[in-house]
């Protein structure tokens, strides 16, 4: 069975070395597999939902009982394997692929998940990341920052987070732990305290986990809203276009704070190409251009600099994921 998925694989490169390689995008809800051939084209998939109860042991012999599953389902034999990449929603410390925590999977903890995966697959070679650093590597090489030396790829959901790009490669950091930039410390000491333990990072003001807290919070202090609970972004957007005070407020807070995140990553880095995606971009608002504007008026330079979305769908994260073993 070939499973080509179209516009989201069309001018994928022959991978290097031959053989199969299997890309894992572990979601705090759901965990997607695809199996890739020597030129990078899916031709086999699974998906299950993760199961945020299992301890990392059997959380990882699941999924390697998952790998064998699909290899055996695509007649792909042990020895046509070329290796196995897992992008993860948690702080993966580099070189040696420990898990030191994860995001909405508590119990994902203090575990060497790369050694484990390499044991478990018979010593084929693994590689195990952070999600962003996937969602880099994915629109570097397929998708909306092809061809470009720097990129910066800019998470807008739950959570503000980036993976950064520089001269063509993935900028991990000393320890991997890069592109952690939703809790630069905009405002310490103030604001809601952010999930990370400090108060007064970006993603505490523009992410829309924490967006509620602050209407809350101004309802409290007396401002009128025809906004109710829950404060949904649908909710929030609806608001802004009939101009609810609060409504508007808020999504004039969360795009400040984007163009103060995403201009000091600019004038640190001087990456002139970023590359948006998550679930704020689907407000119905025009969230991207309200950034823009603010960010220009940051921006002494004007030199260009360029705002893009994610080309590649929800494939992203095992294309990423398998893009780990050449990163
Ligand atoms: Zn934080």
């Amino acid at each position: 069975m070939h499973l080509r998925s179209g516009a989201d694989i069309r001018g994928i490169r022959r991978m290097s070395g031959r053989g199969y390689t299997v890309g894992i995008d572990v979601g705090g809800t759901k965990t997607a597999y695809g199996l890739f051939d020597a030129d990078g084209k899916i031709i086999a998939r699974r998906r299950h939902p993760s199961d945020a109860k299992l301890a990392p042991e059997p959380f990882f012999d699941r999924i390697i009982g998952n790998i064998n599953a699909l290899c055996a389902e695509a007649g792909v034999s042990a020895g046509e394997l070329r290796g196995v990449g897992a992008g993860m929603p948690s702080f993966v410390r580099a070189p040696d692929g420990c898990i030191i925590r994860t995001a909405n999977l508590p119990l994902i903890r203090d575990f060497p998940a790369l050694e484990y995966l390499e044991r478990g697959l018979g010593g084929i070679r693994a590689a195990v990341g952070n999600d962003m650093h996937v969602g880099a590597l994915a629109e570097h090489r397929y998708g909306a920052g092809r061809g470009r030396d720097n990129m910066l790829y800019c998470l807008l959901s739950t959570g503000i987070s980036s993976g950064i790009i520089i001269g063509g490669k993935l900028f991990r950091g000393s320890r991997g732990f890069s592109g952690e930039s939703g809790h630069m410390i905009v405002t310490p000491g103030e604001g809601p305290e952010c999930g990370c333990g400090n108060r007064g990072c970006v993603s505490a003001y523009a992410s829309a986990s924490k967006i509620p807290e602050h209407i809350r919070q101004w309802i409290e202090d007396g401002e009128e809203t025809s906004l109710t609970e829950p404060f949904s972004t649908a909710r929030i957007a609806e608001g802004w276009k009939l101009g609810d005070r609060l409504a508007v407020r808020a999504v004039e807070q969360m795009t400040l704070y984007m163009a103060v995140w995403l201009f000091n990553l600019y004038i640190t880095l001087n990456i002139d190409c970023f590359v948006f995606g998550g679930g704020l971009l689907n407000m119905e608002l025009p969230l991207l251009d309200m950034v823009r504007e603010k960010f220009d008026g940051f921006d002494k330079a004007g030199m260009p600099v360029e705002f893009k979305t994610t080309e590649l769908g929800e494939d992203f994260g095992i294309i990423g994921a398998a893009e780990l073993l050449r990163a």
